[in-house]
């Protein structure tokens, strides 16, 4: 099975595909978790991918196309894969097509969480993530039954600093522009699928496993 999860910065990608992930046991392909990785690590492709993500921007199109075909290649990604954060631009999209030809496999579904921007707005600046496991909370939405440690690994939950400040509407900005015409692409081939973001967690969940059918 191979999934693509779109939506706007806190449209509830991350949170569903934890669930997805376990559910379908299929990798999880965070674009954004691939970058903050690099950044910590202070590596070549993390100074790079910095610069435009402390903006708000998208990193460039060759960066971000090489990294996923290259983690596309991964033996793990034979039994499906679930993408997160990817592709943001209509080249992109069309890099992706390219690519999976070239393995012979293609997407069954994109699943598109459509949240209206003032409840972005509101869940954004109060997101954390955990530093180890990744799992998302939200201090006003759905807290960590564990405070300020992650509910599931104990580990310290920490804040984005692209979820803060003029940051935020920069980023909203660039995925109405860039992102939102990638839709028109998976529309006109007949496998996208508009679910309504601003629902409860298990509601979405049960949408989404409607969508991708039974993971038995
Ligand atoms: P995310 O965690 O998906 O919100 O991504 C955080 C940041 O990483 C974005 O604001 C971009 O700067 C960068 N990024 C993630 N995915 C992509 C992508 N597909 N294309 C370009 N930049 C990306």
């Amino acid at each position: 099975m191979n999934v693509i999860l779109m939506g706007p910065p806190g449209a509830g990608k991350g949170t569903q595909s934890e669930l997805i992930k376990k559910e379908y046991s299929i990798p999880h392909i965070s674009t954004g978790d691939m970058f903050r990785e690099a950044v910590s690590n202070g590596t070549e492709l993390g100074n790079e991918a910095k610069k435009y993500m402390d903006e708000g921007n998208l990193v460039p199109d060759e960066i971000t196309i090489g990294i996923v075909k290259e983690r596309l290649s991964q033996p793990d990604c034979q039994k499906g894969f679930m993408l997160d954060g990817f592709p943001r631009t209509k080249i992109q999209a069309e890099a992706l097509d390219e690519a999976l030809k070239d393995m012979n496999v293609n997407i069954q579904s994109v699943i598109n969480f459509s949240v209206p921007k003032e409840i972005l707005l509101e869940r954004l600046p109060a997101r954390v993530t955990c530093k180890d496991c990744k799992s998302v909370f939200n201090k006003k939405f759905n807290p960590s039954s564990s405070g300020n440690k992650c509910e599931k690994c104990g580990e310290e939950l920490i804040e984005r600093d692209d979820d803060k400040g003029e940051t935020v509407n920069k980023r909203l900005e660039v995925y109405l522009e860039q992102t939102n015409p990638v839709l028109d692409y998976y529309e006109k081939q007949g496998i996208l699928y508009n679910l309504d973001g601003n629902r409860s967690t298990e509601e979405v969940f049960a949408d989404i496993q409607n969508i991708l059918g039974s993971s038995k």
